[in-house]
């Protein structure tokens, strides 16, 4: 079975529900044609609202981090069934902000992955490697940990959306080359393909993030292994749609 392309803006800590709903009535005629599957993982305040301006297209509403418990003293935190009260289909989990900036663990990664994969919401696990890690070549080791920590138990791999972001290309302008993604992305399927069978594997949709822009999107897409982006920067404005409409 072919694996549908879909392509995630994260707006991080951006936009207000005004701009919010701005943004989205401008691409929701925009994307009408497109032929991938299409989220916006938003700040967890503005879910509703951006739940009830994407009603009706295509864009669906993802959210940026989930927590394992299904309720309790987790002050700050988002569990499943608060996310799926809205509708919300998606959420980010181990984006490499917050691993450097919230202490985030491949041990929580794992076990939000496996509570989203519980509530039928579809995790995006981010994995990518660290400028001074590619530099000493231990690109693939810090794959594999984060791979095989993050997605331990996970009974169908199938479910997972998995967004290959180095670190060094999120929010700095420098793009990994069309070569680097569709290299480091083959060696991930790779590492699918030994952690839960090649067949499977070959189903994972695997995106790139950092960076990807209007202008870099259509060669990155056009790589074998490369399925869809998640987009920050590029999401926050009506490039976005460019984006999502790479093959016209
Ligand atoms: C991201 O937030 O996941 C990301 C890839 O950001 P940017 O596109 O701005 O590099």
């Amino acid at each position: 079975m072919a694996r549908k392309p879909f392509i995630a803006g994260n707006w991080k800590m951006n936009m207000t529900a005004e701009s919010g709903k701005a943004l989205i009535a401008e691409l929701k005629p925009l994307v009408k044609e497109a032929k991938c599957n299409i989220a916006l993982c938003v700040p967890a305040i503005l879910i509703p609202a951006m739940v009830k301006a994407a009603k009706g297209s295509k864009i669906k509403i993802g959210a940026q981090n989930v927590h394992w418990a299904a309720s309790g003293a987790y002050t700050g935190e988002i569990s499943c069934e608060q996310l799926k009260e809205y509708g919300v289909k998606y959420a980010i989990i181990g984006h490499s902000e917050r691993r450097q900036y919230f202490g985030e663990t491949d041990e929580g990664v794992n076990k939000r992955t496996l509570a989203a994969l519980e509530n039928d919401i579809t995790p995006i696990v981010c994995v990518g490697e660290t400028l001074s890690e590619r530099e000493n070549g231990e690109t693939e080791n810090v794959l594999s940990r984060q791979l095989e920590n993050g997605l331990k138990s996970v009974e169908d791999i199938t479910k997972v959306v998995i967004a290959y972001e180095p670190v060094w290309a999120i929010g700095t302008g420098k793009t990994a080359t069309d070569e680097q993604a569709q290299e480091t992305i083959k060696f991930i399927r790779k590492k699918l393909g030994k952690l839960f069978g090649v067949k499977n594997a070959n189903r994972v949709v695997i995106q790139y993030g950092g960076s990807m822009n209007a202008k870099n999107c259509k060669g990155l897409m056009a790589q074998p292994d490369i399925d869809g982006g998640l987009i920050g920067g590029a999401s926050l404005k009506t490039d976005f749609a460019i984006i999502v409409n790479y093959n016209k």
